[in-house]
Parts: structure tokens; sequence; C-alpha cells
């Protein structure tokens, strides 16, 4: 069962992790981009958190949308409109119930990769978030079908996304600023996609109530 003070709690941590985090992502995206990702997520994450804490809708659509309208309005980057269609397309998916059962938390998400792909048309081995998001989502399902609970489940996503992060490393560029350096871009971690992973790490920390 996922709930929909979860994903609240899941938001507010996101917020605090990217805020830790944000100097690490902008060193990655100095490198290989313009290196604003850091600022760009803490600026889209506080603006969402602050959103959150004036809504009364207490139900998964109310939520997410206030979190995807909050990253497309505060995000100048390529990363505003990618993460707001993600969590736009969880909106959409979850409709305005407070709790769903583990499976679909996974569709949802998927939902949102989805939109993100819909947007963004990157394919995978472009070097970007997707390489993180695929995986993870692939472990999830893995995980759920094969009958773990969600917390455990959501640990493998993370690994999943630690490991697809990680594989970013070698890629070469096709999409996004860093495309700009081909060749050049290669031997880098892609700054989306380790601000994923700490995206899907936190839900896995909530979930499981670390
Ligand atoms: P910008 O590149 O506009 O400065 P950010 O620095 O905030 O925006 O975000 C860069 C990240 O966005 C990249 O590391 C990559 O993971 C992701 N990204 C860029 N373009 C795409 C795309 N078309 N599809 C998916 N992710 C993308
Ligand atoms: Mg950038």
């Amino acid at each position: 069962m996922f709930t929909a003070a979860q994903a609240r709690s899941w938001v507010g941590s996101t917020a605090s992790v990217i805020e830790d985090q944000a100097a690490a992502l902008t060193r990655l995206d100095a490198a290989i981009g313009d290196g604003d990702h850091g600022s760009n997520m803490n600026r889209g994450f506080k603006a969402a958190v602050q959103r959150l804490d004036g809504l009364e809708d207490e139900d998964f659509a109310g939520i997410f949308k206030a979190v995807g309208m909050a990253l497309i309005g505060k995000i100048g980057g390529a990363s505003g409109p990618l993460y707001g269609s993600l969590f736009l397309g969880m909106a959409k998916e979850l409709g305005d119930g407070t709790e769903v059962e583990d499976e679909r938390l996974a569709a949802a998400l998927r939902a949102g990769y989805d939109s993100v792909v819909a947007r963004g048309k990157a394919q995978l081995e472009d070097k970007t978030m997707l390489d993180a998001w695929h995986p993870a989502l692939e472990a999830l399902d893995a995980a759920l079908a094969g009958g773990k609970e969600l917390g455990p489940a959501l640990d493998e996503a993370a690994a999943a996304a630690e490991a697809g992060m990680k594989a970013t490393i070698p890629m070469v560029a096709r999409k996004g600023r860093a495309s700009y350096l081909g060749e050049r871009s290669r031997d880098h971690q892609d700054p989306g996609a380790t601000s994923t992973h700490l995206i899907l790490k936190t839900l896995a920390d909530v979930v499981n109530g670390r």
C-alpha cells in the first residue's frame, strides 16, 4: 500500500536531499553541461514544497499536479519540464485517491516515465535520466511480481537506478546540452541520472520508514 501522506513525505524529503546534494549535482553538470542542475533542482523542489504547504488537496492528483507545475514553473533548464512531466503523469495515473496498491504505484511511476519519454524523445543509452529510470522500473516490476513487499521492492529499484546512473559514465551523450560535447561527454556521470537516483532512493527510504 502507498498513501498520499507518503507521497507528501517523499516530496519533502527529496527537497532536503536535493538541497544537500545540490553542489555535487552542479559539479556533474559543470563538467558536461552548464553547471545549473543542482540549483535548478533545488529551486524546483523548494517551490514544490511551498506549494504543498499551501495546498488543501490531500489526494495523489492534487499533490503530484502541484509538484509538477512547480517544477515546470521554476526550473528554466531541460530538467524542469521533464521532471514536471513525470509528476503530472503520475497525477493522471493515480487520480484522486489517497491509497493505492503497490502495483498501482509502480504503474504510476511507469506512466510518469512514459511522459518524460514523450516530452524529451530520448532513447536509452543517450546518457540521460532515462538510463536510471528504466532499469529502476524494470527492477520494481520484477520485485513486485516476485512477491516482494513495496519497501524491499523499492530498495531494489533504487539499487538499479544507482547502477543505471553509474552506467552513464562511459556513454556518449546524444540528447540535451551534454550532446554538444560529443565524445568529450564520455567518462562523466550524467547529472539527471544522478538526481533520478536520489529521487528514487528517497522514495525507498520514505516507504521503508528510514
Ligand atoms: P539544462 O541541460 O537545460 O541545463 P539541467 O542541467 O537541469 O538542464 O538538466 C540536465 C539533465 O537533463 C541531463 O543530465 C539529462 O539527464 C537530462 N536531459 C536532458 N535532455 C533530456 C531528454 N531529452 N530526455 C531525458 N533527459 C534529458
Ligand atoms: Mg544544466
